[in-house]
């Protein structure tokens, strides 16, 4: 009972607890290097003169595999502001604005600008050209494709005026952001101080690695769908690995169009609306195989003729519907697809 009280009085939700164990693994992989670094410099030795050569080797290992660990951590991170900036993950004001430093932290950003990139921008004008993480910018079902996704799209999002004018009517999330970005300056000063050379070599690159990879995810979400598409707008990863480390973060689709529910909701929303009348290939579980076969160099995916992209194509929902109205959503859905005509057999 008391620990239920103490989950209520300071969590969102009760399924927060994952997202504040993995949130804590995603700061140790920061300030881990910062640690050993400093017991490094506190040992005051030379290890490669007292241990010999191969000393230094292990370390030279150790930083790539801290390198490693920060990328995921923080890519995690970057799952987990999603989550959180649409639903916040703490029960009150100042927990969440203590959570927004965290994650400020975790990811290298200040992380209340998702609200505007990503619950205004992406969620607003998905479909359109305006969208600034929109797949209108991904030229091809490649990896190449995708890197030039990445780059056009971090391109559109560095809009300052666009960003000035979203925040004119939104001066508390201005004042959250410009608090975010001050704290993120003290800490970067903090561990520059520390230890320049780790921050060069693992936290620096650990942020725009894990920001790079936040961004094209977008690509891989959207990428060779029907964007019009009430329900095939979006690909699916269900797999519980995956959902486990980004907290549900691949049940895309329910998320698109009820960005209230909750995440740990997802999955049995998923299931009970979704699973019947999604295309197989937009419901993936595997989340390396399906980049693999998507975008990798076997891939005979093309994205500009929609005729050449069977394997994505949307499977065309008869009924014109509202999405976000939920009865005619579970009126509709309910009919299930007739068994003679599966989606991946519609003729392209
Ligand atoms: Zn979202």
């Amino acid at each position: 009972m008391k620990h239920r009280l103490t989950s209520r009085m300071l969590l969102g939700h009760p399924a927060e607890r994952r997202t504040l164990g993995l949130g804590s693994l995603g700061l140790l992989g920061v300030l881990l290097p910062y640690t050993l670094a400093l017991w490094r410099s506190m040992q005051g030795f030379d290890a490669a003169a007292q241990w010999g050569l191969h000393v230094e080797f292990w370390f030279a290992l150790l930083g790539f595999a801290l390198l490693g660990l920060q990328v995921i951590g923080s890519y995690i991170g970057n799952g987990i502001n999603h989550n959180h900036s649409h639903r916040p993950t703490m029960a009150t004001r100042n927990l969440n604005r203590i959570f927004n430093v965290v994650l400020t932290l975790i990811v290298g950003y200040p992380v209340s600008v998702l609200k505007i990139i990503h619950g205004l921008n992406h969620h607003g004008e998905f479909g359109s050209s305006r969208d600034w993480s929109g797949t209108h910018q991904l030229d091809s079902m490649s990896f190449g494709g995708l890197i030039r996704y990445t780059l056009r799209a971090f391109r559109s999002m560095n809009q300052p005026e666009a960003k000035a004018r979203e925040l004119r009517s939104r001066p508390a999330l201005e004042r959250e952001i410009r608090r975010e970005a001050r704290m993120l300056l003290v800490f970067v000063a903090l561990l520059f101080t520390i230890s320049p050379l780790t921050f060069l070599i693992i936290t620096l690159p650990a942020w725009v690695l894990s920001n790079f990879a936040a961004v094209m995810i977008n690509a891989i979400q959207h990428g060779g769908c029907d964007l019009k598409s009430p329900t095939h707008h979006s690909v699916n990863f269900t797999g519980s690995f995956y959902n486990f480390w980004l907290c549900n973060n691949g049940y895309h689709t329910w998320h698109h169009d009820h960005t209230d529910v909750h995440w740990s909701d997802l999955p049995a929303r998923h299931r009970e609306q979704l699973d019947r009348v999604l295309a197989p290939q937009l419901n993936q579980r595997n989340f390396l195989k399906y980049v693999w076969r998507a975008y990798g160099p076997g891939s005979t995916l093309s994205i500009k003729d929609p005729s050449k992209t069977p394997l994505l194509r949307a499977w065309p929902v008869q009924t014109e519907f509202d999405p976000t109205h939920p009865s005619l959503w579970v009126q509709d859905v309910s009919s299930p697809p007739a068994e003679s005509s599966p989606p991946n057999s519609i003729p392209s």
